[in-house]
């Protein structure tokens, strides 16, 4: 095949890095901000450079792609983003668009062909952090954010996506229906501690966990803490400490892999000497698998039942919003696992706990990810770091698989 260049990569990865870096040595990079429009403006330099040609789209996605010997075959598509959280690191997002760079580089110093296309994506706003929500670029492109919504969307400055992508320069016209995509594979860095823990190299992405949110508002009486009986008693705190508990239960005995938090919890009227009144409550419910997801909530419309009658209070609760879980393609995940083996690396298999533009994407396009270590699975902190060794592993897995696949 072709060499990839560790060093080069590297270099170009802390090169990047210089663009909206902070004093303690993180970046900013919000955006469509001035930022985000000079690291856009270096990764299409790099990309020309290796010969690629550059679209970009209506919501500012752009693509750099190196034509194949069968120009009508799908594109095999890699890449990630190049927005960062406020007091963000060097890697998140960057790692997957520079790695994709990388591989560019490296086929055109070798005149090396692929059949089908191949093109490097960076995605518009992945993080959500000016303008939310996040995972707009990518899920405008797949069709689940509707383009007026993504113009329209207002920054916590008070700009407009639209106007700012055209300020920026990357406002172009859409290419849902012209760009067609055989496959995309994301490399990202892990964002967690498995990897890492394991002595692994590489991670490969099984899917990424469903989340589904409600509120829960349970409503008893308030009385005197002092003159009302135990057995008289309609005490909202006493039934959510019950809800919560049956519900961690009941959630285990369903997955040892779900994840229930209930993160914010108001008690009212918050006076020592009352009866808790109203206890309203926040739930976050995740977990790989919709049925387990959908199992839970019938259980709990039980569990509520029993509760409520045996605490003589009224409990209210509705969904406020569920993402689907994933399951990546299985064709990809099985071709990153022959590329992991060829290169001689260890692997293990995982789901992301966290959300990607590979999830807006695998809705359009059969899709997977591989991921590598990042010290203390510490992200979206000026501190993340991961090591030039994992991150050239993972740069020769993703084009061994993008080659494959090319192929
Ligand atoms: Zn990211």
């Amino acid at each position: 095949m072709f060499n990839i260049d560790g060093e080069r990569l590297w270099a170009s990865l802390m090169e990047m890095s210089e663009v909206g870096r902070l004093p303690n040595g993180g970046c900013r990079r919000l955006a469509l901000s001035d930022e985000d429009r000079a690291a856009r403006d270096l990764f299409v330099r790099w990309s020309t450079e290796a010969g690629a040609e550059i679209r970009y789209d209506c919501f500012g996605n752009i693509f750099a792609i190196r034509a194949g010997t069968e120009p009508d075959r799908p594109i095999i598509l890699t890449g990630s983003h190049l927005d960062t959280q406020p007091s963000g690191g060097h890697f998140d997002g960057v790692f997957g668009v520079l790695a994709g760079v990388e591989i560019l580089r490296a086929m055109n110093e070798n005149n090396y062909r692929t059949n089908a296309p191949i093109c490097v994506v960076n995605w518009t706003n992945e993080e959500g952090v000016r303008f939310a929500p996040g995972l707009t670029g990518s899920g405008g492109f797949a069709g689940r954010l509707k383009r007026e919504t993504v113009l329209d969307l207002q920054a916590t400055d008070g700009a407009t996506f639209g106007a700012e992508l055209r300020r920026i320069g990357y406002g172009g016209e859409s290419l849902s229906g012209e760009l067609g995509f055989g496959a995309y594979i994301e490399a990202h860095i892990e964002q967690g501690p498995v990897l890492e823990s394991g002595g692994k190299s590489i991670g490969i992405v099984s899917g990424v966990q469903g989340v589904r949110w409600y509120d829960l508002r349970i409503s008893g009486a308030g009385r005197h803490a002092g003159t009302t009986p135990m057995s008289a008693r309609s005490d909202a705190f006493m039934a959510a400490a019950a809800l919560t508990a049956s519900l961690r239960t009941m959630g285990l005995s369903l997955s040892e892999e779900i994840r229930l938090t209930f993160g914010r919890i108001e008690v009212l009227p918050g006076s020592p000497n009352t009866i808790p009144g109203c206890v309203s409550a926040s739930v976050d419910l995740r977990h790989p698998d919709e049925t387990v997801l959908t199992c839970f909530e019938e259980a709990m419309s039980s569990i509520v039942d029993t509760i409520a009658a045996a605490e003589n209070v009224s409990i209210n609760w509705r969904r406020t919003m569920a993402v689907p879980a994933v399951a990546f393609d299985a064709r990809c995940i099985q071709i990153l696992e022959q590329a992991t083996l060829d290169c001689g690396y260890e692997w293990e298999n995982l789901t992301s706990g966290a959300m990607h533009d590979a999830s807006s994407i695998s809705f359009v396009t059969p899709t997977a990810m591989l991921f590598v270590p990042c010290r203390n699975g510490i992200s979206h902190h000026e501190s993340e770091w991961s090591e030039p060794e994992d991150l050239t592993r993972g740069c020769e897995v993703l084009a061994k698989a993008v080659m494959q696949l090319a192929a």
